[in-house]
C-alpha cells in the first residue's frame, strides 16, 4: 500500500503557520508499515484542491486529507473531493442535528453556516469528531474507469484530526494491514561525528543491506540511523540484528544508544549515576549550554553539582582558580586555559569529573591563529596526573549558534567516553579536527 498526505489550508503556505498534521499522520502510516510516497500543501482554492486530490487518488492506494472542513467561507474541501471523485454531496439530517445539539449544549444557536458540515460526499463513511463540529470522511475512491483507493477527510485542528486518527484511521490501517508482515525499524544514535564521516563509514552496509534500508538523519552534533526490516516477526528480528551489528561494526563507540528515547545527556546521566560519581562545568564560549543540557533530565541532581559560567578572564581566576599568569601567556581561548578551567571546576566544585569549554563562537573575535569556530574543550576526572584531564583542540564549522551546540555537545561526548571507558574522541577517525 502506497499513500499520499494532502494538507489544505492557505494559511499553511505562508510563513506563519507549520503543516504539522503531515508529521502525525506520517508517523502512523511509518507505524503500520505504510510507505508514504508523496506530501503536499494547498491553499483553500476548490480547484487546486480538486486537482491535487484527483492527482493522488489517480496515483496512490491511501490518501489522507486534513484541513478545509470547517464551517467558514474558505473551507472548500469536502466541495473540492465531491468534484474529484464525480459525487454530489448529500445533506444528512441526523449529522446536522447533532451539530445543533452540540452549540445547544455550549449555551449558544448554532449559527447557518455550520449547516454545511452536515453535508456528506455520496457513498462516504462518516468519521464522527467528538471534539469539535466537523465531521471527517472516509470514501472507497474507484468505479466509472477510475483507479481503487480510499480517500479519508480529516478536520485541520490538530487535536480534533488526532482524535479521529485513534479512533478510525488506525483501526482502518490495522485492518487493512492484517497478515501482512509489519515493518519495524530501530535507531542507532552517533554522539559528535560530522553526517559525511558517519555516511561514509556505513557505505558498506548500504551496499550489503540495500540503500532504502538505512537512513540518515542529522542533528547539530548528532547523527541518527534509522534501519527498517519487513516480513515476519523471526525474519525481520534477524535482519534488524545482522543490520544493527553491521552498523556497530562500521560506527564503533561513537553510537551512544539503540534506544529512541534517549539522549546524550541522560546517557551520560545514567554512567554518572551507575558509578556513583558527580560533575560540574567550566564553561566560557557555551555561556552554561553544557549546564543547560545536563540539567534538562529530571533528576539529574543525582549526579550535577552545578557550574560556572565564567566569561570573563577575571571569573576565570576568581571562579575556577585559572592563574592570571597562564591567561596572559596563552589567551583565554588555549589548551592550557582549558585543561585550568576544568582541573579548576573539579576543585572548586568538589566534582569527580568537570567538562571544561572555551572557544571562539563568531562572528567575531577570530585571528589567524585562533579563527571562529576554534574550541578547546577539556574534560577532567579522578586522578592527579596529566591524563586525568584529557583535552581537544577544535575547529566547527558553521554560525555562532551552531559552534555552540557543537562544542556543548563535544564536551558530553568526551564525559560519555571516559565513564563509558571507550576510546577517546580525539581518536575518531574524520572527527571535527
Ligand atoms: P481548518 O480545518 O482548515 O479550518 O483548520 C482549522 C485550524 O487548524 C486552523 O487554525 C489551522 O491553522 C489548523 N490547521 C489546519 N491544517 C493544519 C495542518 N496541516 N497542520 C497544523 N495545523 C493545521
Ligand atoms: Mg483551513
Amino acid at each position: 500500500m502506497r499513500a499520499a498526505i494532502l494538507a489544505v489550508g492557505s494559511e499553511l503556505l505562508g510563513t506563519e503557520r507549520l503543516d504539522t498534521n503531515s508529521l502525525r499522520l506520517a508517523e502512523v502510516l511509518e507505524r503500520y508499515g505504510v510507505e508514504l510516497a508523496a506530501k503536499g500543501v494547498v491553499g483553500d482554492d476548490r480547484g487546486e484542491i480538486a486537482a491535487e486530490l484527483g492527482r493522488l487518488l489517480g496515483r496512490f492506494d491511501l490518501v489522507l486529507a486534513t484541513g478545509g472542513l470547517g464551517p467558514t467561507a474558505d473551507d472548500l474541501t469536502r466541495e473540492a473531493a465531491a468534484d474529484a471523485l464525480g459525487r454530489p454531496l448529500v445533506f444528512h439530517p441526523e449529522i446536522a442535528a447533532w451539530i445543533e445539539r452540540r452549540f445547544r449544549d455550549h449555551g449558544v444557536a448554532m449559527p447557518e453556516s455550520n449547516r454545511r458540515q452536515a453535508e456528506v460526499i455520496d457513498g462516504a463513511v462518516v468519521v464522527p469528531n467528538p471534539r469539535g463540529t466537523a465531521p471527517g470522511m472516509r470514501i472507497a475512491a474507484g468505479g466509472d474507469g477510475r483507479r481503487d483507493a480510499t480517500l479519508f477527510l480529516f478536520p485541520g485542528v490538530p487535536d480534533e484530526m488526532a482524535g479521529m486518527v485513534s479512533s478510525h484511521l488506525e483501526p482502518w490501517l490495522a485492518a487493512a494491514t492484517a497478515g501482512r508482515g509489519a515493518r519495524e525499524g530501530r535507531v542507532f544514535k552517533v554522539a559528535a561525528l560530522p553526517e559525511s564521516t558517519v555516511d561514509d563509514r556505513i557505505r558498506g552496509a548500504y551496499a550489503e543491506f540495500g540503500r532504502e534500508t538505512i537512513t540518515i538523519l542529522a542533528h547539530p552534533g548528532e547523527v541518527q540511523l534509522h534501519f527498517w526490516a519487513t516480513g515476519g516477526e523471526a525474519e525481520r528480528r534477524a535482519r534488524l540484528d545482522a543490520v544493527a551489528a553491521r552498523l556497530r561494526e562500521l560506527v564503533g563507540p561513537a553510537i551512544y544508544t539503540a534506544d529512541p528515547a534517549a539522549t546524550l545527556e541522560g546517557t551520560v546521566g545514567d554512567l554518572l549515576r551507575g558509578r556513583g560519581e558527580s560533575a560540574a562545568t567550566a564553561e566560557s564560549c557555551t555561556g552554561g549550554l553544557v549546564a543547560e543540557r545536563l540539567t534538562r533530565v529530571p533528576g539529574s541532581s543525582d549526579y550535577f553539582l552545578g557550574g560556572a559560567v565564567a566569561y570573563s578572564n577575571r571569573l576565570k581566576e576568581s571562579l575556577l582558580g585559572v592563574p592570571g599568569a597562564l591567561l596572559a601567556a596563552h589567551g583565554a581561548v588555549s589548551e592550557e586555559v582549558a585543561r585550568a578551567m576544568a582541573a579548576g571546576a573539579r576543585a572548586a566544585f568538589a566534582a569527580d569529573w568537570a567538562i571544561a569549554v572555551t572557544g571562539v563562537a563568531g562572528p567575531g573575535g577570530g585571528s589567524e591563529e585562533k579563527p571562529v569556530g576554534t574550541v578547546h574543550l577539556a574534560v577532567a576526572g579522578p586522578g592527579e596526573d596529566e591524563a586525568a584531564v584529557e583535552h581537544r583542540r577544535v575547529r566547527f564549522p558553521g554560525d555562532r549558534r551552531r559552534v555552540r551546540e557543537l562544542s556543548a555537545q563535544l564536551g558530553l561526548e568526551m564525559l560519555r567516553r571516559r565513564l563509558a571507558g571507550l576510546p577517546s574522541t580525539a581518536e575518531e577517525a574524520g572527527s571535527w579536527r
